[in-house]
């Protein structure tokens, strides 16, 4: 399959999925993780309509941002970020959505380079059954997003997890639910958030069912990734 036949069959899907919740198609953006694929991939990406690319690895993203431009493209940066990368992401992409600690935000927002606009971010947290180490506590998760807001360099768009797949026994919406509320708890006291990024090719339609507005989704469009395992956060 093609990227255009997967990315139209996605489509589709993520069409039916947001009828069955109520929610018009346009209140989810994909984005299309990219991650191992090579640049040839991507070009094929581009030319089907596809604008906004995730990845993991920086030394690898930024090849591929060299050869492709930042040019009407848009560079999500959606995996664990070590802070002898903040420079590399701050000065390379346009959003970063694994922030988990402070140290890493005020990184990212001094080395902000001073000509361009706000690194858009989202704080990683780390809900129930999360796949990876990272993510702040559910618990923190509000006093981080007041302090990720007050520097200059970033701009909070939201929330952002990384589930476990859920076990056969347990409802697999649940850590998308606890996402949501906790994106409600800040939005209710007074942080501007429009963005829950959450939701990947097995479950993407479990989140959008429970408000997700931007899904990361990579096999499901490019197909299965050669000897990677699962995601890494
Ligand atoms: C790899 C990855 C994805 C995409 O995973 P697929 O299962 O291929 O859709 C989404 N989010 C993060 C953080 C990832 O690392």
């Amino acid at each position: 399959m093609s990227f255009a036949d997967n990315l139209a069959s996605l489509q589709t899907r993520i069409a039916a999925a947001c009828q069955c919740a109520g929610r018009p198609p346009a209140s989810v953006r994909l984005l299309a993780v990219s991650k191992t694929m090579p640049v040839e991939r991507l070009r094929e990406a581009i030319v089907a309509g596809q604008r906004a690319f995730g990845e993991n690895y920086v030394q690898e993203a930024l090849e591929k941002i060299a050869a492709l431009g930042g040019e009407g493209l848009e560079w999500h940066h959606i995996g664990l970020i070590q802070s002898n990368k903040t420079a590399e992401i701050a000065a390379h992409f346009d959003w970063a959505h694994g922030v988990d600690r402070l140290k890493i935000a005020q990184r990212l927002s001094d080395q902000r380079p001073a000509g361009r606009a706000p690194l858009q971010v989202c704080v990683q947290v780390n809900i129930s059954g999360e796949a990876s180490k990272s993510g702040c506590a559910p618990t923190e998760a509000l006093a981080l997003c007041r302090s990720v807001a007050a520097l200059p360099g970033l701009r909070l768009r939201g929330l952002m997890a990384l589930p476990a797949p859920a076990a056969a026994s347990t409802d697999p919406r649940a850590p998308f639910r606890q996402l949501r509320a906790l994106f409600e708890q800040a939005r209710s006291s007074g942080l501007a958030l429009d963005t829950l990024s959450m939701g990947m090719s097995d479950d993407f339609e479990a989140a959008i069912a429970e408000g997700a507005t931007l899904i990361r989704v990579g096999s499901a469009l490019f197909g299965a990734r050669a000897g990677k395992p699962a995601p890494q956060a």
